[in-house]
C-alpha cells in the first residue's frame, strides 16, 4: 500500500490510463492492459497495493487476471491533461476532477478503483430503467428514481422508496446507478445494503479505520444508494453513524436514495430524527402491481431471457402469482428451464403442473381464515364479531391482533387484509399492525396473548 501512496497520483493515473477494468465478481478481477510493457509495469509497481486493498474489502483472496489488448475503451483512469470532463447534470455535485483536491483517496487511488470494482460487481446488469415495467403501482417511485438519476423531473433529496419484498426496490436502485454511470462514468456512487453498511461500520470500528469509512461514505461519495434501511432497526450506533453520514451528504447536496420494506413512520426502533429526515424529501411507495402490469412484467422478463411464451401463458402466470414479482420471475425461468430440458412446450397444463410443484397448495398452509379462527377462539368471539362493525374495545383489540398476525405470518398486503376483514380501509389495517407491534414491546399482557396465539398457530401449521 505504502509504496503506491509514495508515487505521485499522476504516475499512478498515467499507467492506469492504459488499463481497462473488465470485470470483478468478488473473487476474480479481470483487467486489460494496452500492451505488455504496461502490463509488466503495473503488475510490478501497483498491483500488490491494489490487490491488498481488494482483499481487505472483499475479506478473501482476490485473483487478478490480465489480458493484453491494444483497443482498450474505458480505462480505469483517463490520462490527465488532454481529456476533458464535461460537467454532467446527472449528479450535480460530482465535480470535474480538476476541482478535486488531491488526497490518498482521490478518484485515481487504488481505493477508488477498488470501490468501482466493488460497485460493478454488485450491480445487476439487467436492473435498468429500460427493463423496468411501469404501472400505476410503481409509477411514482419510477419517476422519482429517474429524477434522482438526473433523468429529468425534480430531484428529491432524500428519495425514500417503500414497498414490500420482491416489488422492484433494488431494481430501481441499480437502475439509478447504471443511468448515472452511463452519463457520468466518473461519478462516485456507493450502493450498499444497510446490512453491509452495518458490517463495514463495525469492522471499521474494530480495526480503527473510521477515517477511511467516513471518507468512503461522506467525502468520496457523490450519490449514496442505501438498500433495505429497515435492517438498521435497533442498531443505535450504526443509526448514529448513518445520521451523520446522511447530514454530511445532504448538506453538500449529494443525492441519497433509501429503500425500505416499510414507510418511514412504521420503521421499528428507528430514532425520530432519522425518521423525520427520511420524510423530508419524497416518500414514494411501490404497491403490488395490478394484473396488466404483471402481464407486462412477464412479457418483459421472457423477452430479456429469450423465453418464448404465448399471451395465454403470460396472463395465466400473472393471474396465478399475484403478490411478488420475484416469484413470478422465478416461476417463468423454471418453466423455461424445464421445457428446454424435457422438450415439452410451455402450455397451460404444463404451467399448472409446475406451479403445483413450486408452490403447492399445502392444506396445512395457514390462511387468513385460520388466523381469524384462532383469534376468535382465543378471545371467545364469533367470526361475525371479528369482521363486523363492533367498536367495543375488546373486540377492536382482538381484530387488531388478528390483522397483526396475518401481516406477520402471511405477509399479505394491507389492502388485501382490509378486504379480508370486512372491507376495511388499508390504513385501518396499517395502524392496527403498528399499534399491536408497539404494544407488544410495552405491554406484557399483550405480549402474552400474542405468544399464546403464535404457539397455537405454530402447532396447527405443521
Ligand atoms: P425488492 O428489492 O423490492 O425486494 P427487487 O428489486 O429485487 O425487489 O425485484 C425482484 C425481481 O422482480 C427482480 O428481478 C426485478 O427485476 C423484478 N421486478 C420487480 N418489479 C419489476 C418491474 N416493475 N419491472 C420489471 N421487473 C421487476
Ligand atoms: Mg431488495
Amino acid at each position: 500500500m505504502d509504496h503506491t501512496r509514495k508515487r505521485s497520483p499522476a504516475s499512478f493515473e498515467q499507467w492506469f490510463s492504459s488499463v481497462q477494468f473488465q470485470a470483478f465478481d468478488g473473487v476474480r478481477l479481470e483487467l486489460i492492459a494496452r500492451n505488455e510493457f504496461v502490463l509488466d509495469w503495473v503488475k510490478t509497481h501497483f498491483l500488490p497495493a491494489l490487490q491488498d486493498e481488494l482483499e481487505r474489502l472483499a475479506a478473501k483472496p482476490v485473483l487478478v487476471s490480465w489480458v493484453v489488448r491494444s483497443d482498450i475503451q474505458q480505462p480505469v483512469c483517463e490520462a490527465p491533461p488532454e481529456v476533458s470532463h464535461p460537467r454532467s447534470e446527472a449528479v450535480p455535485n460530482a465535480r470535474p476532477r480538476s476541482d478535486r483536491p488531491e488526497s490518498p483517496r482521490s478518484p485515481r487511488s487504488p481505493q477508488s478503483i477498488a470501490a468501482r470494482a466493488r460497485l460493478m460487481a454488485t450491480l445487476m446488469p439487467k436492473f435498468t430503467f429500460a427493463n423496468f415495467v411501469v404501472g400505476p403501482s410503481n409509477e411514482l417511485a419510477y419517476a422519482a428514481a429517474l429524477g434522482s438519476a438526473g433523468g429529468g423531473g425534480p430531484r428529491y433529496n432524500p428519495l425514500f422508496i417503500a414497498g414490500g419484498t420482491g416489488l422492484g426496490k433494488t431494481h430501481l436502485m441499480h437502475a439509478i446507478a447504471h443511468r448515472v454511470l452511463d452519463r457520468q462514468p466518473e461519478a462516485r456512487i456507493v450502493y450498499v445494503s444497510a446490512e453491509h453498511f452495518t458490517n463495514e461500520f463495525i469492522e471499521a470500528l474494530q480495526n480503527h479505520r473510521m477515517d477511511e469509512f467516513r471518507a468512503r461514505y461522506r467525502r468520496d461519495c457523490d450519490l449514496l444508494l442505501l438498500d433495505d434501511i429497515q435492517f438498521l432497526a435497533g442498531r443505535e450506533q450504526t443509526q448514529e453513524e448513518f445520521f451523520h453520514t446522511f447530514n454530511a451528504l445532504r448538506d453538500s447536496d449529494k443525492p441519497i436514495v433509501v429503500t425500505s420494506d416499510k414507510y418511514p413512520q412504521q420503521l421499528q426502533r428507528m430514532p425520530e430524527r432519522l425518521v423525520s429526515r427520511f420524510t423530508s424529501g419524497l416518500v414514494a411507495d411501490i404497491q403490488i402491481p395490478q394484473l396488466e402490469t404483471r402481464v407486462a412484467i412477464v412479457r418483459k422478463k421472457a423477452e430479456l431471457e429469450n423465453i418464448v411464451i404465448t399471451d395465454e401463458i403470460a396472463v395465466a402466470l400473472a393471474q396465478t402469482i399475484q403478490s411478488n414479482v420475484r416469484e413470478l420471475e422465478g416461476v417463468l425461468i423454471r418453466l423455461a428451464a424445464k421445457s428446454s430440458l424435457t422438450g415439452q412446450p410451455i402450455d397451460l397444463a404444463f404451467m399448472q403442473r409446475e406451479i403445483a410443484v413450486v408452490s403447492p397448495q399445502r392444506p396445512d398452509l395457514l390462511s387468513v381464515g385460520d388466523i381469524q379462527k384462532a383469534v376468535c377462539h382465543h378471545f371467545r368471539l364469533s367470526s361475525n364479531d371479528l369482521l363486523g362493525k363492533d367498536r367495543h374495545k375488546s373486540v377492536a383489540f382482538a381484530r387488531q391482533v388478528a390483522m397483526y398476525l396475518c401481516r406477520q405470518r402471511l405477509r399479505s398486503s394491507f389492502p388485501e387484509l382490509g378486504r379480508a376483514f370486512g372491507d376495511r380501509d388499508h390504513t385501518t389495517v396499517m395502524s392496527a399492525v403498528r399499534k399491536v407491534e408497539s404494544l407488544r414491546g410495552s405491554d406484557p399482557q399483550v405480549k402474552a396473548h400474542l405468544e399464546e396465539l403464535e404457539r397455537r398457530l405454530a402447532s396447527s401449521d405443521n
